[in-house]
């Protein structure tokens, strides 16, 4: 147990460092996952900026006066079984993406958490260059989170609702759409990633019938 802040931190630092060494053993898979190329070129460009980030630390455990080594972090490793979970999903393209970009935000919710705190407590104890170096970090993932969720919101959570492909979208963007899906009471719903118990989502066939049914 730790008796101080700095000691605190030193803790915090290490579960950070094997955190950020789950994620870049994750993110590959989850490129392989993505349907659509622009998310799996947001999953590969923040797999570069992680390795990076792993470096930082290492330059940290050196101004700590520390060898770098990690403690398992049980809070990726539950959040980073429930993304590979969703990989064994056998969903459609759309909806696989929303669902990866959920399990991606909370990866990167649970890092603005840690470093949120190790620079607080960096800063408490005027370790400035710490801190600072951390925050290049946090920066990093709060715009690779934003990214995410304008990824979602630029199509993937709509094309989701109907079990559409992203391509359809598209199509439908271009003609004045108005909904065929009956059923359906509101599509305000779409911006949720997490829609996911739509009766409609898991029919295959709905992509197919749709262009028959216009
Ligand atoms: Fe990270
Ligand atoms: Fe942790
Ligand atoms: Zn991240």
């Amino acid at each position: 147990m730790p008796t101080n802040l700095r000691e605190a931190l030193v803790d915090e630092i290490k579960d950070i460092y094997n955190a950020e060494k789950q994620i870049v053993k994750a993110l590959p898979k989850m490129a392989k996952g993505a349907a659509s190329e622009e998310l799996r070129e947001a999953f590969e460009s923040h797999l570069e900026e992680t390795e990076n980030q792993v470096s930082r630390l290492e330059r940290v455990f050196e101004l700590l006066d520390e060898k770098p080594r990690g403690k398992h972090c049980a809070g990726m490793a539950g959040i980073l079984e429930e993304g590979s979970e969703t990989l064994q999903e056998d969903a459609e393209d759309a909806l696989m993406d929303a669902m990866l970009i959920a399990g991606a935000q909370r990866v990167e919710h649970y890092e603005i958490t840690a470093y949120g705190t190790a620079i607080a407590w960096a800063e408490a104890l005027e370790l400035t260059e710490i801190a600072e170096i951390l925050g290049e970090s946090l920066a990093e993932e709060k715009a690779a989170d934003e990214k995410l969720s304008a990824l979602a919101e630029s199509g993937i959570n709509e094309a989701a609702t109907a079990g559409e492909s992203e391509d359809d979208m598209e199509e439908e963007a271009e003609t004045d759409s108005r909904s065929t899906r009956t059923s359906e009471p509101s599509e305000a719903t779409a911006r949720s990633a997490s829609g996911s118990s739509r009766s409609s989502n898991g029919s295959k066939s709905a992509t197919r019938q749709r262009g028959g049914r216009r």
